[in-house]
């Protein structure tokens, strides 16, 4: 089977960068990756501002023509109704994201988001056409109770039920010990892991469904060790926090050389 899956560099702002600092932000990262390969489709960058950012990343992305996918950072497991202060998937999908991060693990951890939960959101975004980005990963106490994948495999499972084979979606896996930590995986563990990912999207979604899907790495990712994680076979991009919220940096990550 050939394997051809675009490499996925994608930068998580977090609760920062107002509207107007994002249009600053999207600017500079633009120019500062002019000629640079995400112009020819050989990596595909995409950003996920706050919500209340979007519509203005997303018209200057389209007024600008610039070749960055646009992502939610969460979204409701509802459509429509009485659920105050929740997004749906049909306003994300009308502000042309392609992308929504399901799962973050401070979403699990600050919000008590179950691995039920996280099901249901992945079944919204599928509903509107957004492919999820499923977030999955151990904390420090698992990875010493029952090492590194156990926990991801089994998140991941639950993530999966019902999920149509044709779905497109994007698989994360981030160790909660590695967010924000400085202190990244190494690429041995991180394919590891996504290897075993790959297996659990194979057996829930069928062979054809593991080949394509991209199965990514986050944690403390940065332009030093991004050549490392994507010589591994599995690992197809990256999830960036941190680093993604710097120009420079993100731009020398998007410009990584294997
Ligand atoms: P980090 O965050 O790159 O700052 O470690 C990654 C993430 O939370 O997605």
């Amino acid at each position: 089977m050939v394997v051809n899956r675009t490499p996925l560099i994608a930068g998580n702002w977090k609760m920062n960068l107002d509207h107007l600092q994002a249009v600053a932000f999207v600017q500079k990262l633009h120019w500062s990756l002019k000629d640079a390969k995400h112009d020819d489709g050989s990596v595909e960058v995409a950003v996920f501002p706050p919500f209340t950012d979007l519509r203005t990343v997303q018209t200057l992305i389209d007024a600008d023509k610039i070749p960055f996918a646009l992502g939610a950072q969460d979204l409701s497991a509802h459509d429509s109704g009485a659920y105050t202060g929740e997004i749906s998937g049909s306003f994300l999908s009308k502000l042309d994201c392609t992308f929504v991060i399901i799962g973050h693990s401070e979403r699990r951890q600050y919000h008590a988001e179950t691995d039920e939960i996280v099901a249901a959101k992945v079944q919204a975004a599928i509903r509107h056409g957004i492919s999820p980005v499923i977030c999955v990963g151990e904390t420090s106490d698992d990875l010493e109770k029952f090492g590194a994948s156990a926990v991801p495999v089994g998140q991941l499972q639950i993530a999966l039920e019902g999920v149509p084979a044709d779905a497109e979606i994007v698989v994360a896996y981030e160790p909660v010990w590695a967010i924000g930590s400085g202190q990244a995986a190494t690429p041995e563990q991180a394919q590891d892991v996504c290897a075993k990912l790959r297996e659990v999207i194979a057996d829930k979604l069928g062979p054809e469904a593991a080949e394509r899907t991209r199965v990514l790495y986050g944690g403390s990712v940065k332009s030093s060790n991004i050549a490392s994680f994507m010589r591994e076979p599995d690992v197809d991009g990256a999830l960036v926090g941190g680093a993604s919220l710097v120009v420079d940096e993100f731009a020398a990550i998007i410009r990584y050389q294997k």
